[in-house]
């Protein structure tokens, strides 16, 4: 496998070594129409102690199917910031949120919603882990690593391997869990999957709105990172069909009650809950989801609710050490890996808290 190192190049080194004379640079990234992930630049005079004293900002939402083009400004407005990996120094990534001209917010903004109601939850201290599953592709649009125009061998020797005829495509892992771990991303970690050239990292726990937060801007990072070798991330929960694993987002989930001692009780009543609203969390847990979740590769059929512990076949799974203790956490098993993160631990909390 052959990698196109695109932009790191030793000449671009060279300018980036310059001074920045007291200059911030400050990405300013966004979710966009489609669940991708968009940013500009722009330069700050100072180094912001608070998000607050980050400016607001705009884009032309009419490019990024945000907004009709006889009306296009939509306002960026920052809610957290990080680490630049790739501008190193003082620079900075900020995410924002999308909101219209009116006052309300953008279509595409489920991070509003999802901060509101985690402020009135704050006292059960809801904990969020997820499992992002994505797939590398060359330009050419072929998986990383499998023979041009044809299939690799069965799945089998792929998860978790090592080897140059298992594991395709380590060098992009291992630069993005740096990046993330360097931008203060909670990242846990990370793993080659089932399908090759299919590979995993874990977020978390992260509380609240964090949980996305975090996601969102792990993803950024990857798309980045991976860019830089000349290669394409894909979030499709089914990027190849047939007997190959699909990409998922488990989603694992405690709360304080469950955390502590006879913590299963709780687990038990907020799965429970969970099973009563199966259809409007199967309705935001990702497009395309249905290809994914057949029953077989390690699902639980897409109509239908179940849950057990160590069942890898259930929508959620009990993890052993969990039943064991009497404590713990869930494993919400069902979210795709092309989830929106606020919508889908907003509406676990609707269920398990409301
Ligand atoms: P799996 O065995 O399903 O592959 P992973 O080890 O990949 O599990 O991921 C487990 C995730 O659960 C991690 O993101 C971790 O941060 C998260 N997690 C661990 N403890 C908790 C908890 N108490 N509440 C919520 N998430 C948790
Ligand atoms: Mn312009
Ligand atoms: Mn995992
Ligand atoms: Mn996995
Ligand atoms: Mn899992």
């Amino acid at each position: 496998m052959v990698y196109v190192n695109k932009s790191n190049s030793e000449t671009l080194k060279k300018y980036l070594s310059l001074d920045q004379k007291g200059k911030i640079q400050a990405e300013y990234i966004w979710i966009d129409g489609d669940s991708g992930i968009r940013g500009k630049t722009t330069t700050l005079d100072k180094y912001p102690t608070d998000v607050s004293e980050l400016k607001e900002w705009n884009y032309d939402g009419s490019s990024t199917n945000q907004a009709p083009g006889d009306n296009s400004d939509v306002l960026l407005r920052p809610v957290a910031f990080f680490k630049d990996p790739f501008r190193g120094g003082d620079n900075i990534l900020v995410l924002c949120e999308c909101w219209n001209n009116d006052g309300t917010p953008n279509r595409t903004n489920y991070r509003h919603s999802c901060a509101k109601l985690m402020t009135t939850v704050t006292e059960h201290h809801p904990w969020f882990g997820i499992e992002q599953e994505y797939t590398l592709f060359d330009t050419d649009g072929q998986v990383l690593g499998w023979p041009k125009g044809g299939y690799p061998g069965p799945q089998g020797p792929y998860y978790c391997s090592v080897g140059a005829n298992n594991a395709f495509g380590r060098d992009i892992v291992e630069a993005h869990y740096r990046a993330c771990l360097y931008s203060g991303i909670s990242i846990s970690g990370v793993n080659a999957e089932v399908m090759p050239g299919q590979w995993e990292f874990q977020v978390g726990p992260c509380e609240g709105i964090n949980m996305g937060d975090h996601l969102w801007v792990a993803r950024y990072l990857l798309h980045r990172v991976a860019e830089d070798f000349g290669v394409v991330v894909s979030f499709h929960p089914k990027p190849i069909p047939g007997d190959w694993n699909g990409a998922g987002c488990h989603t694992n989930y405690s709360t304080q009650a469950m955390r502590e001692a006879g913590g299963i009780k709780a687990i038990h009543e907020a799965i429970e809950k969970m099973s009563e609203r199966h259809a409007e969390h199967i309705a935001v847990y990702g497009e395309d989801n249905e290809k994914r979740l057949t029953g077989q590769h390690e699902t639980g059929h897409i109509s239908q609710f179940s849950s057990g512990v160590a069942n890898r076949g259930a929508s959620i799974r009990i993890p052993r050490h969990v039943a064991a203790e009497g404590k713990g956490y869930m494993e919400d098993r069902r979210p795709a890996s092309n989830i929106d993160p606020y919508r889908v631990t907003q509406i676990i909390v609707e269920s398990t808290l409301g």
